[in-house]
C-alpha cells in the first residue's frame, strides 16, 4: 500500500491546527482539521487523531470487529476525549474528522464529523465520498444555494458538527468494495476551498503514479491560490 501524507501551514496563519496519520500496514488513515483559541485547536486535533489510530489499529491487529461499528465507535471515542480535555483545559476546542480503512476482504470505510472530506479516484474520475456537515451544505441541500455560489458563500467555514462540541456526535459512515487502482485523498478544508474539484480531478489522475509529485502539487496549487487556511492531503493507493 502506498500512503502519503502532507501538511502545510499555508501562507496566513501561524499554527498548524491539522493533523494527520496512517498505517499503511493495517490500512487506516485519519485526518482532523481543529479549532479553538492558542493552541486548542492543535491539541483537539492531534488527540482526536491518536485515538482513533489507536482504537482502529487495535481493532484491524485483533480481527473479528465489525468495521463500521470499530470506526463509529474509535471516531466517538475521539469526541470524548476532546469533551473531556476541552473540560479540563477550561478552554473550547473542537476538531472535525475523516477516518479511512480498507479490510483485508477489500471493504472500504469512511467515517467522518465536519468539513474535512474524502474522494475516490476511480478509473480518472473523482467522486466525493463525504457530505459536508456545514451550513453552506445545508443551504445546497436545500436548494437555497448552488454549489458554484457555495465555494465564495462568506460562511462557507461555519461547521454544523464537530467533536468535542457535545458528549453525543452522530457520525456518518459510509462503505463500498475497494476496486483495483482505486485511490484515495483525505484533505482538510484549506485545500478544497482553494482548488475546484475539477482540477484536483484533473491533478489526481495525470500523477496517480507519483502520490509524493500530486500532494505536492496540490498543496503548492491552495498556497499558490492564496493559502488562507491550513493544507492537509493524504493520499492512499492500496
Ligand atoms: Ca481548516
Amino acid at each position: 500500500m502506498d500512503i502519503v501524507a502532507e501538511s502545510d501551514v499555508g501562507r496566513v496563519r501561524r499554527n498548524n491546527e491539522d493533523a494527520l496519520a496512517y498505517d499503511a500496514g493495517r490500512g487506516i488513515a485519519v485526518l482532523a482539521d481543529g479549532m479553538g483559541g492558542l493552541d486548542a485547536g492543535e491539541v483537539a486535533s492531534r488527540l482526536a487523531v491518536d485515538r482513533i489510530m489507536g482504537l482502529l489499529g487495535e481493532g484491524v491487529a485483533a480481527r473479528g470487529a465489525d468495521p463500521e461499528t470499530l470506526i463509529t465507535g474509535a471516531v466517538q471515542a475521539a469526541n470524548l476525549d476532546v469533551c473531556n480535555q476541552s473540560r479540563e483545559n477550561q478552554v473550547d476546542m473542537g476538531t472535525t474528522v475523516v477516518a479511512w480503512l480498507l479490510t483485508t476482504e477489500g471493504q472500504c470505510f469512511i467515517a467522518h464529523v465536519g468539513d474535512s472530506r474524502a474522494y475516490r479516484l476511480r478509473q480518472g474520475a473523482l467522486k466525493r465520498l463525504t457530505s459536508d456537515h456545514s451550513m453552506v451544505q445545508q443551504m445546497i441541500d436545500d436548494g437555497i444555494l448552488g454549489e458554484a455560489e457555495a465555494l465564495t458563500a462568506p460562511n462557507r467555514n461555519v461547521i454544523t458538527r464537530a467533536l468535542g462540541l457535545n458528549s453525543k456526535v452522530e457520525v456518518d459512515v459510509r462503505s463500498w468494495v475497494h476496486r483495483p487502482g482505486d485511490l484515495y485523498l483525505l484533505c482538510s478544508d484549506g485545500l478544497t476551498d482553494l482548488i475546484p474539484e475539477p482540477e484536483i480531478n484533473q491533478l489526481l489522475a495525470e500523477l496517480a503514479s507519483d502520490l509524493a509529485a500530486a500532494a505536492k502539487e496540490l498543496i503548492g496549487r491552495a498556497n499558490e491560490a492564496g493559502g488562507h487556511d491550513n493544507i492537509s492531503v493524504l493520499l492512499i493507493s492500496p
